[in-house]
This record gives structure tokens, C-alpha cells and sequence, in this order.
């Protein structure tokens, strides 16, 4: 268990924290921006998360969705005092403990059940920067990107992680993805703020570009399909055989899930 990294833009600083150094994928930047925690990081990596929030005198915490490594420790920072937000279904979800893949529980910890806030109407960072809570779904139920409009920054959550992504989980809704990266891109903003991939300063042209990449391979994949090829085919052809991801996540993880889900678009 460590601290791999700190991060800063301006006034945003990050902590990378992760039981494995593995990439992107194992670890995880929980940001602070004045009184404000994004997140709250994996709960196996408490003590660290512990340590930074209060160095940074954090008041409160907004969650961007329920999954374990962004919503673990808030039982604990409640009980040290700080404010956690959720959306309704994120607050709802993050009651009780819920049930994990081995692999999930290896990387991030078991978090334990939490009663958090619902995350009011009007939510500012600090006192002079109000918040835009953008809905975008996809990668979950219910997922916000929270963006800064006086200082182009975006927050997002898992909206991005990887630009060129190969795999689809098969809890994900590849549609509303593609959707909630059109809203995205319909605001300005300049910098990401991604808890994997880390600072992207150039965040809203890298989610385009993840978009562009998204709708070739869309566009690929069905012109295969109407030649007759078969989506075994035409993963392999389009990005490789399964590997490593797909036997440890149990087939969760999926290239065939992210072809099925190509064919499966309406133009
Ligand atoms: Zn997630």
C-alpha cells in the first residue's frame, strides 16, 4: 500500500494511492480543490486518504458514482468530520456493502455501508466556484462529471480513463456513453481531472478524440457485420484476442462485449 504520486494543477492537488502499481487500472487520484475532496479513493487505502484530507482541510466530498474505489472511504470521512455527497441513486447504492467480483476486493478493499448526503441542487467548491453537475451515464446507472465553468475544469469521473479503450465491462451501457461524451463536449471546458488517467490538460480534445475513436470502431464493426464476418472475427480483427483483463475479471471485461455493443447501435 502507498502513495504512488501527487499531483497539482494551479490550485487542484491530486494523491495517486493503490495496493498494486499496476497502471491506471489498479490505482487511483483523489483530487482536493479547497474545501472539496472528488471522491473519496479505494477503502484499503485509508490511512493515506485519511492523511491527505486532513493536511487539506477538507469539509466536503462529491461522489461522482457508487463504485468502491470512488465511494470506499466515506464512512470514514464521515466519521472524521467531513460532508459526503452523492447523487440519489449513488447515495442510495452506498448504504450497504454490495456484492464484489474476488478481483474488485483485491484492488480496491471492501467498503463498508455508508448513510451520506444527497447532493444539494446548488453545490459550489470553496466559496467562489459554483458548480455544474453534468449527468452521464453509462459507465454505470448514474454517473456526474462536475465542472467548473469559470475555470474549465472538468471533473469526470470515469467518463474517460482511456482514449483508445478495447475492453467493455458488461454492466456498462456503451450507448449512454456515447451520449453522455456528446453532452460533455457540448460544454467548455479545458483541463480533465481524471482519478485514473490523472491531469489531462488537454481534456476536452482527448474526450473528443476518445469519441472519434468510439464511432470509427462503431462504424468498422458494422461494416464487417454486413459483409457476413462474425463478431468473434471481427473482435479479433478490430482489437485482438481476449487477453489478460478478460480471464481475470471472469469475462466481465470484454472485447466481444464492446463489438456486441457496436453492432448493437442505431445510426
Ligand atoms: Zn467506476
Amino acid at each position: 500500500m502507498a502513495i504512488f504520486e501527487r499531483v497539482n494543477y494551479q490550485d487542484v492537488t491530486g494523491v495517486r494511492v493503490g495496493r498494486f502499481n499496476q497502471g491506471i487500472n489498479t490505482t487511483f487520484v483523489v483530487y482536493q480543490l479547497f474545501d472539496t475532496l472528488i471522491d473519496t479513493g479505494p477503502a484499503n487505502q485509508w490511512q493515506f486518504v485519511k492523511q491527505f484530507a486532513q493536511q487539506q482541510q477538507a469539509k466536503q466530498v462529491l461522489l461522482t458514482h457508487f463504485h468502491e474505489d470512488h465511494s470506499g472511504n466515506s464512512l470514514g470521512l464521515q466519521q472524521a468530520g467531513i460532508k459526503v455527497f452523492a447523487p440519489p441513486l449513488t447515495q442510495q447504492l452506498i448504504t450497504k456493502p454490495y456484492k464484489m467480483p474476488l478481483i474488485q476486493k483485491l484492488i480496491w478493499g471492501t467498503p463498508q455501508g455508508a448513510q451520506v448526503d444527497l447532493m444539494p441542487e446548488k453545490v459550489s467548491i470553496g466559496e467562489q466556484y459554483a458548480v455544474t453537475k453534468i449527468p452521464v451515464p453509462g459507465h454505470c446507472e448514474e454517473m456526474y462529471a462536475y465542472l467548473l465553468e469559470d475555470k474549465g475544469w472538468l471533473f469526470s469521473g470515469d467518463l474517460y480513463i482511456a482514449g483508445k479503450v478495447k475492453y467493455l465491462h458488461r454492466h456498462e451501457d456503451f450507448a449512454e456513453q456515447i451520449t453522455s461524451l456528446k453532452r460533455v463536449l457540448s460544454y467548455d471546458f479545458e483541463v480533465m481531472f481524471c482519478p485514473h488517467r490523472g491531469i489531462v490538460k488537454q481534456g476536452k480534445q482527448a474526450l473528443a478524440n476518445k469519441l472519434d475513436y468510439l464511432e470509427n470502431l462503431i462504424a468498422q464493426a458494422q461494416q464487417l457485420n454486413n459483409q457476413g464476418v462474425d463478431i468473434k472475427q471481427i473482435t479479433t480483427q478490430l482489437l485482438g484476442k481476449e487477453d489478460g483483463l478478460y480471464y481475470f475479471s471472469a469475462g466481465e471485461f470484454a472485447k466481444r462485449h464492446l463489438i456486441a455493443a457496436c453492432l448493437a447501435m442505431q445510426n
